[in-house]
């Protein structure tokens, strides 16, 4: 595991091969967000990377996402990205501290996390996206499988509009945009098609004005992800070092 000053140092590496990405693809590259999978990495970790300017983080379960929001109490604008596949019976806790969930597979997930987050908005300093938006519903991304793998958890393909109505009905939710794990492949090129195919999935379901960000890319391959035109890339490795 990677200590304070070699979070700072890998950290800025990470976003200095994102603005290279977003410069080489003609885009900003204040257009993507970058969230820290701090999963299995501790509370120190998170508070290394905090005060090297980093808000977004990534968990994928929620007890240990509850964990550390407790240690990282003092810290009011952190903010926890809900990223592993997510149980009906977790919603409740989920919402109360999540400012997105990217891993919304099935109306009946949606149902249930807008029946708890009716009575758990968002507090306003964890809200996401930042820049001022005075939205309280919770920012709900659909995972696609985009392979059909089996062991994968998210929706299939022909699912998204319904997955998509099922939180747009919801008052309490918003609908974010899509979320994918491609295969994984040793070169990460590999994965460049299949960000391609969520590319065109959204806009075979509705385009950008209904899926306005796409969470994929990891720490492998987030410049294919932002040449595809990732919003959200989500990357661990590259920032904390090797998980146990
Ligand atoms: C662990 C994880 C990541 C980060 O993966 P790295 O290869 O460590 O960058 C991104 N997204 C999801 C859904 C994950 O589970």
């Amino acid at each position: 595991m990677n200590r304070a000053e070699d979070i700072r140092r890998d950290l800025a590496e990470v976003r200095s091969r994102i603005a290279t990405a977003a410069r080489a693809a003609g885009r900003d590259s204040a257009s993507i967000l970058l969230v820290a999978v701090s999963k299995t990495h501790d509370a120190a970790a998170i508070r290394a990377a905090y005060e090297a300017g980093q808000r977004d983080f990534g968990e994928n379960y929620v007890q240990e996402m509850a964990a550390k929001m407790d240690a990282l109490g003092d810290l009011s604008d952190v903010r926890f990205h809900m990223i592993g596949h997510l149980q009906r019976n977790k919603a409740r806790q989920v919402v109360r501290i999540a400012s997105a969930v990217h891993t919304v597979d099935s109306a009946r997930l949606a149902v249930e996390l807008a029946r708890r987050t009716s009575d758990a908005p968002v507090p306003e300093t964890r809200r996401f996206p930042t820049g001022g938006c005075l939205d309280a519903r919770l920012p709900a991304f659909i995972e696609v499988n985009i392979a059909d793998e089996a062991q994968k958890s998210g929706c299939r393909r022909g699912e998204i509009d319904e997955v998509a109505t099922a939180i747009e009905t919801e008052p309490a939710l918003r609908l974010a945009g899509l979320m994918t794990v491609p295969p994984h492949t040793d070169d990460p090129a590999g994965a460049r098609p299949f960000f391609d195919a969520l590319v065109a999935l959204r806009e075979a379901n509705g385009g950008v004005a209904r899926f306005p960000e796409l969470s994929m890319g990891m720490s492998h391959d987030l410049e294919y992800a932002v040449a595809a035109g990732a919003t959200i890339v989500r990357v661990g490795t590259a920032i904390f070092g090797q998980r146990e």
